[in-house]
Formats: C-alpha cells, structure tokens, sequence
C-alpha cells in the first residue's frame, strides 16, 4: 500500500464508506494518517463488574444470552449478558441487529462503553467489544474521538487506522536523529502510531511534543530560510543624514518617544546596508508609528530615491498624506509627496504615474492603486506597508516588485504580535516595539452597557454631542440580515437618526459606499458638520480623528478582541476622556474576551488572550493562515517554540542539506510561500 493510495485501497472500505471519509477531507491512505484526533476518552482502566460505576468503562467478560428483536418499527435492540468471576452485567446495543451473531460464547472479550441506568437497570450502553487476543482498537485503552459524520463513527476511522500500522511503520524520519535526541523526541512512526491510539496518557503526551515540535520547527525553518534568502539579496545602501534627522525632530509639536527614538535608529542603520532591511514596527494603536515611516521615508528622499506607502483604505492613504505633507513641510520636501487612490481621475491618475515614472514624486503614499500595472517607479528604494495584516502576501510582494530588486522594507502593524507568532510566523523580520504611548494618552473609560441603562446613557451622550465632542458607532454588518439578529448598520443609522438622536448630525459610513461617498461622510466628520457616524469596521484601521471621544460598539460579542481593542484605539486621541460602551443585546453574563476588553488597555496581552481564545488564524489575518493553523502545537507553549528555534538556528548553521529530509523539506518550502515576507 501507499501513501498516495486511495482510501479504497483498504480492506472493508467500499464506495459508499469511502464517500463518507471524503466528506471527511480523507481522500487518501495520507489523509487518514494525518487526520488527527479532537480529543480523547479514557477506557484504559478495565475495572470488575461489581466495582463498576456510572460513566465510560471497560470490563473483560464473557458473552451469554444473546437476543435481538423489534420494539418497534426501525427500533432493534440487542441484549446480551456479560460475565467475570465478579458478576454479570446487561449490555444493550440499539440499531445493530448483527451484534447478536457476532457475539461467541466462552471467549474472553475488552467490552467498553457507557455504564448507565437504562429504564430500571444499569446497563453497558451501545458498547464496543473486541477479543481480548487482539490488539484492541476500540476497547480497554484511552481512545482517539475524531470528527466524525454520518455513517462514519470514530469506531470505524479506528479500525482503519489501526489496518494502517504496518505501513506507518515503514514512514521516513522527518527530523534529523540530532535533533530526536537533542529533544528528546520520539520517531515520527511511533508518535503517529500514538497519536491514533494512545498505549498511555504518558506516551500520547510524548506523540504531542513530537509532533508538535515539529509544526513548528517546520515553521521556524521556512522563516529562517527566507530571511537568508533575503540577505543575500543586494539593495541600494541609503546614507544617514544626521543634521537631517535632527532637523526633522526639531520641527515636531511633540517630543518623540524611547521607543520611537531607538526604532528610527534601527531603520537607519539596517537601510545603511547593501543587503535589504526588513522590518517590522509593532506599537498599540496611537504609538505613532507614521512619525517613524516619514523619518525612514525623510532619508530616503536625501539620497534622491523614492519611498512608498500603502495603507488598506483611502481614508487612511488620504490622511497619511496630509500628515505626512505637514511633517516634511519644514524641510522641503513637500513638493516630492504624491498621493495616490483609486478614487482620482483618469487625468490626475496619469499625471501622478509621470510623476512616479520620472521620479519628480519621491514619496508615494496611496492604497493598492501603487501595485497596478501602470505605475512605473523610478528608483523605489523603500517600501513601506501600514498595517500590513490587512494585506496579503501577493499584495505586499507587488509592491516590492516595483523596484525591480530587493527594496527596503517596513512593516507596520498596530496588531501586537504576542512573542510566540514573532518567533514562528514572523521569524524572518526584525522586531522594533513602540511600547510607549505618546506623553498625555489617557485611558479609555471601556464600559458594558446592557439593555436597561442604553437610554439613559443616551441622554449623558447627548450632553457630550452638545458640547461638540463627537461619536463612532460601530456595528458588525452593514444591512438587515434575515438568520441573525444582530444591529446592523443601516439599521441603527435610521434609529439613531430618527429617533435616539434626531437632532444630531448622523452619518453612514461602510464597506459597499463608493470611495468618494465614504470619502465625503469621513471628511464630513472630520470638519465637524456630522455628530455622529455609524459605520461598520472600516473605521477599525488607522483613522485619527482627535475631536471624536466616544465609541458605541454594537453586538461586540461579535468582534475578535484584537479587533474591539483597535476599535476602542480610535477615540481618546485628543483632548477629551475617551469612551468605550460595549452595547450588550440582553442581560447574560459577558464573555471572558469582554471583560478581558474592560480590564486592560494593554494590547500585548490583549493578543496574548485573543490568541488562546481564537488561535493564531484570528491574529495573523487576512494572510492564507489556514495553513498555519497548528494542528497540535499550542502557540502560546512557549517553552517549546523556544526549544524549536533553537534546533532551527542550528540546523541552519550546520547547513544541513534539507532535501536529505523529503517530508521536512516539502514542508517547508510550502511554508515558505505563505509566511510572511518574500
Ligand atoms: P499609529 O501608531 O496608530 O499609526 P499615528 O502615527 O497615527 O499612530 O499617531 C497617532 C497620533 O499621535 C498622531 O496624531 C501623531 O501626530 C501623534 N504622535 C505621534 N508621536 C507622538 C509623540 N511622540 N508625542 C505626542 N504625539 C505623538
Ligand atoms: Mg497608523
């Protein structure tokens, strides 16, 4: 048998079952290897029938008196009578008319099943039953539950896999014998044999590590190779100006932070290299990681290159470019700022692509518009990407391609990246944190607001609104929807505006408005000629507007707690005490990710939480993460991650031949194409 074999290939499985398995995702005898376990159910203690009690157990009996009859139409029912020299016991099976002939007498059995009160009499329920002189698959041992459909129960995928013990057996090593027994790792065979069907608690643990270590060995090795591979491209060194950079912090309103002082540093030194800086800034939402962007940008300008940004939406594009106008004003260099969006027209768009083509623009700031066809760069040299999880991998690589080398490469994200993913997925980028807040952040106040109080925070509302503060409110979906009551926000629009709020200003804002409606709602608001918008997220990513101090957040059991944590980051930026009110839609008990919401402003633990609770795929975003998904390693086992770099570095250093390894190295190199950078 092979591994590429299909499932019929095994005895016993015909047409029908094998459609079954296939709607299962088991196409293949590797499929059925690979499909692992959701948890586990402990039979292994084989207890006497006298001492047996309620709940799952196991016995070694003999069968007697078997029978089987109709209690009514398409309801059978088997009985039969179990003995050990303690007692005997009923078992009671429904729907399974070929028990009662299976069944021998005076021949040892492993019966497991659930011990419980049927009608009058305690009975060992549905249970399965194997001879003791066999390797039992369903009985008497911690058994594997998998997901299951109709059909196909974990009985059945069990018996499968046990056919398959030979030929796992005979499966390659994945992992260099260093590393086994650096680890303390079990084979790769023996690991997979466990898995499926645990000879003890103790082992099954050992068959997680191992197979655990190496997701995300597999992990750490594609990071690891791709930022070789990265530092051995060349790009354009680009020289530190230091009476620039000074000069550019003197024009600053503000002081800048430890934590943006040292990044800019680091941008400086890595793009001072021939070999490409790939960098990623990580700071909460507010940390002013823009600041940073223009300074690396600033540089880059000096040396007569070009620098581009691209931001998720127009509105952020939009407001970079203003900011970043201001920014670079003070040194000249405003006439080199270009923006471009999907919204200009024709004759701006082709003039901008001039510009760009003949380098007259030097920092280029606008949405995906940058990674079309038509735009030519120059010289690019850096490239900057803010808030990279809304991107893909093929996005962010676009614009990369526009230099037609290596560029520099900085990477913003609001969405702090707990130490584990920064290891595994992030492993190939350097890590710069803006921890810090700007001086003078507040707190947001963060509320719960259940039914009963929302009329009369209502009325404290309106007392703000009066007073010229402004309001967001956020809702999960745009229109009505006909399975799921949730406030969307063409509803709560009109509710608001026609009768909470009637006169106030209000606002719609979401995904399916043309770019200039959305453009002249979110302009509207910013020169205060609206009180309020109700949007959906798009105002999650990076909008600042200082004068907005409240966030009305509808359904928020909805929303990831990443997402609610950014959401939250978009008031309290001026100089009103910013709100956050959680609408709750009736009077249960809160979720443990909202009262995490309401605890804590920190979003490094927020993201430690979120990942516990949603796992990685949640975090890492719009990225093909499906692929990521560990099956068995857990993201936040440090210890282990750790342990599994460790190995990685050094597999790298030894410059070990990864294709002596097929299976690692298939693994990695499909790794490679969806982690993060390259
Ligand atoms: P984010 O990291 O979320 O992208 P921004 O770059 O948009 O944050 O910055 C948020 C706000 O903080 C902006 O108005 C910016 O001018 C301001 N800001 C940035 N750095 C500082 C600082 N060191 N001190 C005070 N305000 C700052
Ligand atoms: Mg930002």
């Amino acid at each position: 048998m092979l591994l590429s074999d299909e499932i019929t290939a095994l005895p016993g499985i015909g047409p029908s079952l094998s459609a079954k398995f296939i709607s299962l995702g088991i196409k293949n005898i590797s499929d059925l290897i690979n499909y692992y376990p959701r948890r586990y159910e402990d039979y292994s203690s084989v207890s006497s029938i006298n001492k047996l009690r309620p709940g799952n157990v196991s016995i070694k009996a003999e069968i007697k008196q078997t029978s089987g009859r109709y209690v009514r139409r398409r309801m059978h029912i088997t009985e039969a009578i179990a003995s050990d020299e303690t007692g005997s016991v009923r078992l009671v099976w429904f729907n399974q008319p070929y028990r009662a002939k299976s069944l021998k007498s005076n021949t040892p059995y492993f019966i497991s099943g659930n011990y419980e009160l049927s009608r009058t009499r305690f009975s060992i329920m549905n249970p399965a039953v194997e001879m003791e002189s066999d390797f039992p698959a369903n009985t008497a041992r911690i058994l594997a539950i998998y997901r299951e459909t109709k059909g196909l129960d974990s009985r059945q995928i069990r018996l499968a896999i046990k056919k398959l013990f030979p030929l796992i057996d005979t499966l390659d090593e994945s992992l260099p014998d260093w590393i086994l027994n650096k680890n303390d790792l079990i084979s790769r065979s023996e690991a997979i044999k466990e898995i499926h069907m645990p000879s003890s608690s103790s082992s099954l643990e050992k068959a997680k590590r191992r197979l655990g270590f190496e997701e995300v060995f597999q992990l750490i090795l594609a990071a690891l190779f791709n930022k070789d591979e990265n530092q051995r491209e060349k790009s354009v060194p680009i020289k530190f100006n230091e009476k620039l950079a000074k000069e550019f912090v003197n024009h600053l309103p503000f002081k800048l932070t430890d934590g943006q002082r040292v990044t800019v540093w680091q941008t400086y030194k890595d793009m001072q290299k021939n070999e490409p800086m790939n960098r990623l800034i990580e700071g909460d939402v507010g940390s002013g990681k823009t600041v940073v962007a223009a300074m690396a940008a600033l540089m880059v300008l000096k040396a007569a290159k070009q620098a581009a940004l691209m931001a998720p939406t127009e509105l952020l594009a939009r407001q970079h470019a203003q900011t970043i106008h201001t920014l670079l004003k003070p040194l000249g260099y405003e006439d080199r700022i270009l923006l471009l969006v999907g919204s200009m027209n024709a004759q701006q768009k082709k003039k901008a692509h001039e510009a760009i083509e003949s380098g007259k623009a030097g920092f280029i700031i606008g949405t995906q518009s940058l990674i079309q066809e038509k735009v030519n760069m120059k010289n690019l040299a850096l490239t900057i990407i803010d808030e990279q999880h809304r991107f893909g991998v093929e996005q962010r690589k676009s614009l990369m391609a526009k230099a037609g080398h290596m560029p520099h490469v900085l990477t913003l994200t609001a969405t702090p990246i707990p130490r584990s993913l920064a290891l595994t997925l992030y492993g190939e980028m350097d890590v710069s944190l803006l921890k810090q807040m700007p001086a003078g952040r507040q707190q947001i106040n963060t509320k719960l607001v259940s039914p009963n109080e929302r009329e009369r925070l209502f009325v404290a509302i309106d007392k703000q609104l009066e007073d010229g503060q402004q309001m967001f409110v956020v809702c999960p979906s745009i229109s009505e929807s006909e399975t799921l009551d949730i406030n969307s926000a063409e509803k709560i629009y009109a509710l608001y505006k026609d009768k909470y709020f009637k006169h106030r200003r209000v606002g719609l804002l979401h995904g399916k408005l043309k770019t200039i409606e959305k453009n002249k709602v979110m302009e509207d608001f910013l020169d205060r000629r609206l009180d309020i918008i109700v949007a959906t997220t798009v105002i999650e990513v990076g909008v600042d507007i200082p004068n907005a101090s409240i966030m009305l957040i509808q359904n928020p059991e909805r929303f990831g707690l990443a997402q609610l944590h950014q959401l939250r980051g978009r008031v309290g930026r001026g100089e009103h005490q910013g709100h956050c009110y959680l609408m709750l839609d009736d009077s249960s008990a809160p979720s443990k990710r909202l009262r995490a919401l309401i605890s804590s402003q920190d979003g490094f633990r927020l993201s430690e939480l979120d990942l516990e609770l949603r796992g990685p795929g949640a975090i890492y975003g719009t990225v093909q993460h499906g692929s990521l998904d560990l099956r068995l390693a857990k993201l936040t086992d440090t210890r282990l991650i750790m342990e599994a770099k460790k190995s990685a570095v050094e597999f790298m250093n030894k410059e070990e031949n990864l294709l002596r390894y097929k299976e690692l190295a298939l693994n990695v190199s499909r790794l490679r194409a969806v982690t993060n950078l390259n």
